[in-house]
């Protein structure tokens, strides 16, 4: 991306610094504004990616600070733009390996390797997907993965949820504030959700269930026109007319890179105990990657925030 620096890097040298911080969404860029205010120079590995889960989306309107809501993209630009004004160095490279364990923190890109006193770790987490063509095209024009987010947009409309967990069931439930009707697609003919969120769902006039049914196609150019759904049991195919698909189907926090190293939590999301320190002094986590709840920019930007606050109190007790 225009504006990354590149490193001189001697391969043989290892660079060192009192913070780096892994990924570039809003808790990565947060962490970085923080941490280069208090002087501390960070070092931000954006990734091959770089910007995180809203340079997939179009409009956001819940980013206070904007009445007239802004587009994903832009607004990570210029969260990007505000950390590197205060001397924080961004490389588009993805961190491959670390060793987190003692005082000096090692972390490795496929051409160089650095270290620091204190790594603020915030590589989000990925919503899965249904693997079907137009699945990415169409996403932020019809395709979402969070009610939240973007229920706002689908007034009056048709919608269909895919899931049948507790998640999907409350984005279905909560979707029905804005929808005309809500069609819960499930693979199954029975729910993994929770009896009491299943039967709420259940319960709601606005919702509908289509059983033994997944989607394999997405009609419509530009935004969502309609479903192409099949029968799992007896492979019949027919087409759903709606607005809008949200898939709630699940999400995976991109822990891979400190499996073994620093705790995590039954679904994989790093644990932290208080504020945002893992079980490794000088180790900090935010965002996505450990928050199975909230889910939002503004709450990965908030604790990205804490845990810059926090690195820094850390680094000032360092003898
Ligand atoms: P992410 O944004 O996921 O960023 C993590 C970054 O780290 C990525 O860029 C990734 O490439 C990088 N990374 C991962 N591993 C490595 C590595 N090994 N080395 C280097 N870099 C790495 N929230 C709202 O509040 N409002 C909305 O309107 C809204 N709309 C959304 C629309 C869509 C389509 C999606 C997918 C999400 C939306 N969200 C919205 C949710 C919001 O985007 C996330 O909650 C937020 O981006 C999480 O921020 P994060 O910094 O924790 O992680």
């Amino acid at each position: 991306p225009a504006g990354t620096k590149q490193i001189e890097r001697v391969h043989s040298m290892t660079e060192h610094r009192n913070v780096i911080v892994v990924g570039s969404g809003p808790a990565g860029y947060t962490a970085a504004l923080y941490t280069a205010r208090a002087d501390l120079a960070p070092l931000v590995f954006e990734g091959s990616q770089y910007g995180g889960a809203l340079m997939n989306t179009t409009e956001v309107e819940n980013f206070p600070g904007f009445p007239d809501g802004i587009m994903g993209p832009q607004l990570m630009d210029h969260i990007r733009t505000q950390a590197e004004r205060f001397g924080a160095e961004l490389v588009a490279d993805d961190v491959v390996s670390v060793d987190l364990a003692g005082p000096v923190k090692t972390v490795r890109t496929l051409d160089g390797e650095y270290t620091a006193d204190a790594v603020v770790l915030a590589m989000g987490s990925a919503y899965r997907k249904l693997g079907i063509t137009r699945e990415d095209e169409l996403s932020g024009r019809g395709v979402s993965w969070c009610a939240t987010c973007d229920g706002f947009f689908f007034r009056d409309k048709d919608i269909a949820v895919v899931g049948g967990g507790d998640t999907a069931m409350e984005e279905a439930t909560f979707l029905t504030r804005f929808a005309k009707s809500v069609t819960i697609v499930h693979r199954r003919d029975s729910l993994r959700a929770s009896a009491i969120m299943a039967e709420r769902a259940e319960k709601d006039p606005k919702i509908t269930f289509l059983w033994n049914s997944e989607v394999v196609d997405i009609h419509g150019q530009g935004s969502v026109s309609g479903l192409h759904v099949r029968d799992t049991t007896t492979g019949a195919e027919r087409d759903l007319e709606v607005g809008g698909l949200f898939i709630a189907i699940g999400h995976e926090p991109r822990s891979e890179l400190v499996v073994g190293q620093v705790e995590l939590d039954d679904e994989g999301y790093v644990l932290t105990g208080e504020g945002t320190l893992t079980n490794l002094p000088g180790v900090f986590a935010a965002g996505d990657l450990v928050d199975h709840t909230y889910r939002q920019a503004i709450t990965a930007a908030g604790t990205g925030c804490q845990a810059a606050l926090d690195a820094e109190r850390y680094l000032a007790g360092l003898p």
